[in-house]
């Protein structure tokens, strides 16, 4: 069979087609990648690259921004790991007429989210063109000792938990995130994390990445999902619903624990960011978005459209 042109047919492809690895246990299909080096502990790698035009667009974007970004959505898969980001290596394809005081204030940006996390900038490569700006950034971290979180994992009867808010990020937010790897240590050192990982495509689109992993289904409570004050402005209440599920790059956590554990993080907020209870998981496939009257409606992975 072809393999499409679409990207997430592409990935099937991908995946379908690379042998497995004796030393790569979670290979392509979830946030990061898991390699055993050594018979203690496990590697973390992933790689994550943002183009002009498509994840930003010069201005609004600043080169601080785009430094920030580009390593921020790296560390926010290693976070929907449970790990701890370690180095990095940056690629930069740079446009000649952006010049190299562009490429400076990138590395700024860069260089001061890796400082907040302690990640090394470890190497990579600078090739100037007439093309647009492209900088892929290639992470390495530590997994937490209990072993990855994976996107496989949820069982029937979990709750579905969320950090933070969601929606409208596209606006500005998206180029000044803070990505959760303190929270999801911290979580992971609190309950047992069935699966998670990190909303870049979406609410739903990456809730249906568990859920698929996992061979379950769920049901997501409509008045339960946080929506950020970013998807509200000018929105009716329907439209920020949709935006909060389906807009994207909010590079929160989603993660399914124990209804027990579930409850016990509830009770506890224990993080600096608040947490949410958003759904339940059901054997069987599909996802459902509940009203508050308690009818249910299909909630597709592009999120939820109102009529
Ligand atoms: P995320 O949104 O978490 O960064 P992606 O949707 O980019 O994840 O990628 C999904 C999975 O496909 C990941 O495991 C990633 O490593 C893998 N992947 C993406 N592109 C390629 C590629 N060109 N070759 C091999 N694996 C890939
Ligand atoms: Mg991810």
């Amino acid at each position: 069979m072809s393999a499409g042109n679409r990207e997430f047919e592409l990935i099937e492809w991908f995946r379908r087609t690379s042998a497995a690895h004796p030393r790569v246990p979670v290979g392509i299909g979830d946030d990061t990648a898991v390699i055993t080096t050594s018979p203690t502990s496990d590697l973390l790698f992933a790689a994550d690259m943002l183009m002009e035009g498509a994840h930003f667009t010069i201005p609004p974007a600043t080169a601080e921004q785009i430094g920030w970004k580009a390593l921020a959505v790296n560390l926010s898969d290693i976070a929907a790991m449970a790990g701890t980001p370690v180095a990095a290596v940056v690629s930069v394809a740079l446009p000649r007429k952006l010049g190299g005081e562009f490429a400076r204030r990138l590395h700024g940006g860069l260089h001061e989210l890796a400082a907040r996390f302690d990640v090394a900038i470890a190497g990579g490569d600078t090739n100037l063109w007439d093309g647009p700006l492209v900088v892929s950034v290639a992470v390495l971290g530590d997994a937490p000792k209990s072993g990855a979180v994976r996107r496989r994992g949820a069982l029937p009867g979990d709750w579905i938990l969320a950090t933070g808010h969601f929606g409208g990020s596209l606006a500005e937010r998206h180029l000044r995130f803070t990505p959760r790897v303190v929270e999801a240590r911290q979580l992971s050192e609190l309950a047992t994390l069935h699966a998670m990982v990190d909303v870049s495509d979406g609410f739903a689109a990456d809730l249906h990445h568990i859920l698929d992993e996992s061979a379950v289904a769920a049901v997501v409570f409509a008045d339960g999902v946080p929506i950020h004050g970013d998807a509200v402005r000018d929105a009716t209440a329907c439209d920020a619903l949709e935006r909060a599920l389906g807009d994207g790059e909010d590079f929160e956590l989603l993660f399914t624990v124990s209804p027990e554990d579930g409850q016990r993080l509830m009770r506890s907020q224990p993080l600096a960011i608040p947490l949410a209870h958003v759904g339940i998981i059901e054997e069987g496939r599909g996802c459902r978005l509940q009203r508050a009257d308690g009818t249910l409606e299909p909630l597709e992975r592009r999120g939820w459209e109102h009529h």
